[in-house]
C-alpha cells in the first residue's frame, strides 16, 4: 500500500490550518530550502524529475532554469488554480485540504526562481477554496512565512489571491496572464514564453497546485528519494481523481505508473453491479479514450502516449456497458464549444459544428454523410489554431470515432440509441 504524500493531512481534523500543518511537519522545507542557495534547489527540482500536473507534464526544473538569473529584474510567479477540465478535482482538494502545502511550495519556488511577488488565480466557482486560500495566506503572513524578509532570511513575498471569472481557457498560462492583468481571458502568442515576458512584461512562472505541493517533500527528503517513486522517466505520486461508473468516486494518490486497472478495481472498488467496462477517459476530457484491452496500461506519461492517450491531469472517467458514447462525444463537443474563447475561427466555428452534428445524432436527426463531416472538421482543426484547445477538443472525438463508429451508425440509422434503449 503506497503512503500517501500530498495528502497525507488531507483527512485530518482542521487539515486546513496553519496549527495542523505546523505540527504536522510543515514549513519545514522552506526552512531547509532558505538555508541553500537558489541555483541549489534548481538543481535538486531537475534530478527528482518533477514534471509539471496540469496537462502538459513539462519538466519544472528546467521551467526554473528558464527564468532570468538578474537580480534586479522584477520576477513573477503564478499558481494556476484554474482547475476546470471535465472530471478532474485534485487541486481543488489539495487547495481546501490543505492549503499551506501548496503555499509553502510556492514560497520555496519563488526562492529558488528570485521572484518577489506572487499571484494564485483561482477559478471563480470554487467558493470555499478562494476561502481557504485567504485565510491560508493572512496566517502565513502572520506568522512570518510570507512578506519582508521571511524567517529572517532576506527574502520577501507578496502573495495574492485573484479569482477568474470561469473561463476553461484561462487554465492556459498566457490567458490566464492575460485575465490576471485584468484583460479577456485569451492566449497570447508564444514566443515569448512567459519566462522571457509573462506579467506585464514580467517574467513569469507559471505553475499547476499539484506541481507546487511536490515541492516541500523534494527538498526535505532530496531528489534521489523522489526520483525513486513511480518510472524513470516519469517520477514521483500523481493525485488520480476518479469519476464515473465505479464503487468509489474520489482521489487517489498513488506513483505514476500505477496500472489502471489497479486504480478502478483495486482502489475505486470496481464497476457496479458486475457491468463490464466500455470505455475509460484516462486524464480528462481532452485525452483520447481507452479501451478495455488498454485496461492494464500504466498511468505515466510514457505509456499513455503509446497507448495512444495522453496522462494529462490524472482525471480518470469509468463508463460501463450501459453508456451511449455518442451522447459522451456530444457533451464534450458541447464543453468545448462553450469554452472557446473565439480567437481563431477553426476552434471557434469548428467545435460548434461538431457539437451541433452530434446534438443532431442524438436527438435522432442525424443524417448520412454525418460521420465524414465530423471527421472532415476535425481534420480542419487539427494543428490549425492558435492554442493547444483546437487539438485537445478533437481528439475526444477522433477517439469515439475510431472505437465506437457503428454506436454513430446506428443511430444515424434508426433515429435512436440502441445502447440506452436495451
Ligand atoms: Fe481560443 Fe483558438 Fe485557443 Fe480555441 S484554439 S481557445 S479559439 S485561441
Amino acid at each position: 500500500m503506497f503512503e500517501p504524500i500530498l495528502l497525507k493531512r488531507a483527512n485530518l481534523p482542521r487539515s486546513d490550518s496553519i496549527d495542523v500543518y505546523v505540527a504536522n511537519g510543515g514549513y519545514e522545507g522552506l526552512r531547509t530550502a532558505l538555508k541553500r542557495a537558489p541555483d541549489e534547489l534548481i538543481d535538486m527540482v531537475k534530478r527528482s524529475g518533477l514534471r509539471g500536473r496540469g496537462g502538459a507534464g513539462f519538466p519544472a526544473g528546467l521551467k526554473w532554469g528558464f527564468m532570468p538569473k538578474d537580480a534586479d529584474v522584477q520576477k513573477v510567479l503564478c499558481v494556476n488554480t484554474d482547475e476546470g477540465e471535465p472530471g478532474t478535482f485534485k487541486d481543488r482538494e489539495l487547495i481546501e485540504k490543505d492549503p499551506h502545502q501548496v503555499i509553502e511550495g510556492v514560497i520555496i519556488t519563488a526562492y529558488a526562481v528570485g521572484a518577489s511577488r506572487a499571484f494564485v488565480y483561482i477559478r471563480g466557482e470554487f467558493f470555499l477554496g478562494v476561502k481557504r486560500w485567504t485565510k491560508a495566506i493572512a496566517d502565513a503572513y502572520a506568522s512570518g512565512f510570507l512578506g519582508h524578509d521571511i524567517l529572517g532570511s532576506g527574502f520577501s513575498l507578496d502573495l495574492t489571491v485573484h479569482r477568474g471569472a470561469g473561463a476553461y481557457i484561462c487554465g492556459e498560462e498566457t490567458a490566464m496572464i492575460e485575465s490576471l492583468e485584468g484583460k479577456r481571458g485569451e492566449p497570447r502568442k508564444k514566443p515569448p514564453y512567459p519566462a522571457q515576458s509573462g506579467y506585464w512584461e514580467l517574467p513569469t512562472l507559471v505553475h499547476n497546485v499539484e506541481t507546487l505541493a511536490n515541492v516541500p517533500h523534494i527538498v526535505l527528503n532530496g531528489p534521489e528519494w523522489y526520483a525513486a517513486i513511480g518510472t524513470p522517466k516519469s517520477a514521483g505520486p500523481k493525485i488520480f481523481c476518479v469519476s464515473g461508473h465505479v464503487y468509489r468516486r474520489g482521489t487517489y494518490e498513488l506513483p505514476l505508473g500505477t496500472p489502471l486497472s489497479a486504480i478502478i478495481d483495486e482502489y475505486a472498488g470496481g464497476v457496479p453491479g458486475g457491468r463490464r467496462i466500455k470505455a475509460v477517459i484516462p486524464g480528462g476530457a481532452s485525452t483520447p479514450l481507452l479501451t478495455p484491452e488498454q485496461l492494464d496500461t500504466p498511468m505515466d506519461f510514457e505509456s499513455l502516449a503509446a497507448a495512444g492517450s495522453a496522462l494529462g491531469t490524472g482525471a480518470i472517467v469509468v463508463m460501463d456497458e450501459t453508456t451511449c458514447m455518442v451522447d459522451v462525444a456530444r457533451r464534450t463537443a458541447r464543453f468545448f464549444a462553450h469554452e472557446s474563447c473565439g480567437k481563431c475561427t477553426p476552434c471557434r466555428v469548428g467545435s460548434r459544428r461538431i457539437a451541433e452534428i452530434l446534438e443532431g445524432i442524438e436527438a435522432g436527426r442525424g443524417r448520412e454523410g454525418d460521420i465524414e463531416r465530423l471527421r472532415d472538421l476535425c481534420d480542419g482543426i487539427a494543428g490549425d489554431t492558435f492554442c493547444p484547445m483546437g487539438d485537445a477538443l478533437i481528439a475526444p472525438i477522433r477517439s469515439s470515432l475510431a472505437h465506437f463508429e457503428q454506436e454513430y451508425w446506428d443511430h444515424i440509422r434508426t433515429g435512436r440509441c440502441a445502447v440506452t434503449a436495451a
